[in-house]
């Protein structure tokens, strides 16, 4: 596909990107940030770890706080508690956040039980989180037993180092377990990324495993230097026939070319990525750009290549602004390949062209290919937790110790068990019914495909609450899609407590952003086949009000959409149209189509910042 092609991109056809009317080119600060000394000091990532587990401190000092980051591990505090605990004097309350790295989602049932247990013992709720990058999250850890909780990973052969930090993070993919070339040889290569993108250190071993101290001048951080990266690199692998990864939104995004069982090479993305400040217009989400087709063999040195130039030319001055995208966008893809193209000795290829990119939830039983079956398990917001209703945590303990199945993560926030006899397929329906869990076919659309991030209580940058609010903006998103006789037409709806979209919530049908506490940004007409970004509809909308507020428009869609028609492309048919981009600065608020309800339609919608 030729440069510009993807709507959203820079040189397109003008789109808005959300949260922006324009892209705002940022002159950088003549200084690093503080977080740059704090990783050139940290001892090839050690800082002072190690002396502060044995500290009665709940918590971490500041530099600790990003270095260990690094391992996996977020200090946070529940924020629910926050007030309670500076009136009693005791101030803030160190908690943590453990998130393992899970290449591709793949465990082993061992592996998952392990983490099952675990979870009792550590987690304030006993729950396990799935995110939307294939991991788990243990929340609620206290210091006391980070150590122990990091060995227990460790003894099932799993990891939580670069769960976070300013380096690859996990490498996302198709996630079914299924006999098909493509995915096997995904995952394969999903694997081999992880090793070849992982730090020079040895420090994990030293401070979490009581590994012996080894002379730190020895170790050679050859690929990311003593500064790491200038934030976070998120790379992501698809195939046309399964997008599950969703490869637009990564910083480096590898669609799989596979001819004759062998995984001939990859189309490359550069550039994507979701998050955004309120605000701030040199923020903004934005589609990968294709770079061109590079072979099997040279795949990992491009990715390790990307990284490089994210390394020498990323922003190390400003935080927000330190994301590869802002590189891409602002030096135009021709000069990025250029860099690219001189950097390494084999040639980018014309970018090859394919189907259109195919989102797969692998919801339900689906035939593996080699005779076996899996299932995918529907979780609401990938909380594994035991409800008074809903018991996830038993089901699936159930499930995984009877079975011994394969387990994957999706990056839809589900759970896939596979490797199952045609006939165990009756027996996890039964086991999904008696925990009063719902089997993906009898979900609507929108539930089927919700999406929220964590937010409150746990996030710090969470401006308001996400996963908690879910259901009920779910609840009256199905009331509305059931009244207008939608129920059953594909609808994606995503929820985030706050711009930095970490539910991806600007790929979706209607995505919802958290602006201040119990009000929404509403954003519509994203594409999940990677080719639209949607656009601000409305701002700071109460919660109450989110589904009413899109009512005009979805009547509209009801009574003129085409056959096969998704919100989202009928939106950018009818309202985003020839001749109405403009339409949500105001400046041509009045080109709303009658019932679109537009910001410039809408009454007591604010105008943009
Ligand atoms: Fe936190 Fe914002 Fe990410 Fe939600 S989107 S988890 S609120 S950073």
């Amino acid at each position: 596909m030729p440069d510009g092609d993807r709507e959203g991109n820079a040189g397109s056809a003008g789109l808005r990107s959300p949260g922006s009317s324009e892209r705002v080119p940022l002159a950088r600060k003549a200084k690093p940030t503080s977080v740059e000394r704090i990783k050139q000091a940290s001892d090839h990532l050690r800082g002072t770890l190690r002396e502060a587990l044995l500290d009665e401190a709940p918590g971490l000092s500041e530099d600790d706080r990003r270095i260990v980051k690094f391992h996996g591990i977020y200090q946070q505090e529940n924020r629910d508690e926050r007030a309670a605990h500076r009136a009693s004097g005791e101030g803030r309350k160190a908690e943590f956040m453990v998130r393992l790295k899970l290449p591709a989602g793949q465990l082993t049932a061992a592996q998952y039980l392990a983490m099952d247990a675990l979870a009792d013992e550590v987690v304030y709720d006993r729950s396990l989180r799935i995110t939307t990058r294939q991991n788990f999250q243990l929340h609620g850890v206290l210091k006391g037993e980070l150590k122990r909780t990091i060995q227990r990973v460790d003894e099932v052969l799993l990891s939580t180092l670069c769960g976070c930090g300013d380096v690859e993070r996990n490498v996302v993919a198709p996630p079914a377990p299924i006999a098909h070339d493509g995915h096997r040889l995904l995952h394969a290569l999903a694997f081999e990324l992880a090793e070849a993108m992982a730090p020079a250190t040895n420090a994990y071993r030293e401070i979490w495993l009581d590994g012996e101290r080894i002379d730190s001048t020895r170790e050679h951080e050859a690929l990311y230097g003593e500064g790491y990266l200038p934030r976070k690199f998120k790379t992501g692998l698809a195939l046309p026939e399964d997008d599950s990864a969703e490869v637009y939104d990564q910083d480096v995004g590898l669609i799989g070319i596979v001819e004759r069982g062998e995984l001939r090479g990859a189309n490359v993305l550069v550039g994507g990525g979701s998050g955004m400040t309120h605000r701030k217009r040199e923020t903004y989400a934005r589609l990968g750009t294709p770079l061109g087709f590079v072979e099997r063999a040279n795949l990992v040195e491009t990715v390790k290549t990307i990284a490089r130039i994210y390394r020498d030319f990323g922003d190390r001055t400003d935080r927000r602004h330190a994301r590869l995208k802002y590189v891409v966008e602002e030096w135009g893809i021709d000069a990025f390949r250029a860099e690219f193209q001189q950097r390494v000795a084999f040639p980018l290829e014309p970018w090859v062209e394919t189907a259109p990119l195919v989102r797969r939830d692998w919801l339900g039983a689906n035939p593996q290919g080699d005779g076996r079956w899996l299932y995918g398990i529907w979780i609401e917001s990938g909380r594994i937790v035991d409800g008074p209703q809903r018991r996830w945590k038993t089901a699936l303990r159930e499930i995984v110790a009877a079975m011994q199945p394969t387990v994957a993560l999706t990056p839809q926030q589900n759970l896939i068990v596979a490797g199952l006899a045609v006939e165990q397929i009756p027996e996890v329906e039964a086991i999904l019914d008696r925990h009063g869990l719902p089997r993906p076919d009898r979900l609507d659309p929108v539930r089927r495909s919700m999406l929220a991030c964590p937010a409150l209580p746990t996030c710090g940058l969470a401006l308001t609450e996400a996963e908690r609010v879910a259901d009920a903006i779910t609840a009256d998103f199905e009331a509305l899609l059931r009244r207008l006789a939608l129920d059953d037409v594909p609808f994606s709806l995503r929820i985030t407590g706050c711009p930095n979209g970490c539910a991806r919530p600007y790929d979706a049908d209607v995505g919802i952003v958290g602006r201040k506490p119990g009000h929404y940004d509403v954003y519509v007409g994203g594409g999940l086949g990677g080719n639209r970004l949607g656009e601000l509809h409305a701002e700071s909308l109460p919660q109450s009000r989110l589904a009413a507020h899109l009512e005009p428009l979805l009547r509209g869609f009801s009574e003129s959409r085409r056959p096969e028609e998704g919100l989202g492309d009928y939106y950018d048919r009818v309202v985003r149209g020839p001749g109405r981009r403009d339409i949500l600065s105001g400046a041509k608020g009045d080109a709303a189509e009658p019932g679109t309800g537009g910001v410039g339609a809408t009454p007591g919608a604010g105008g943009r910042a």
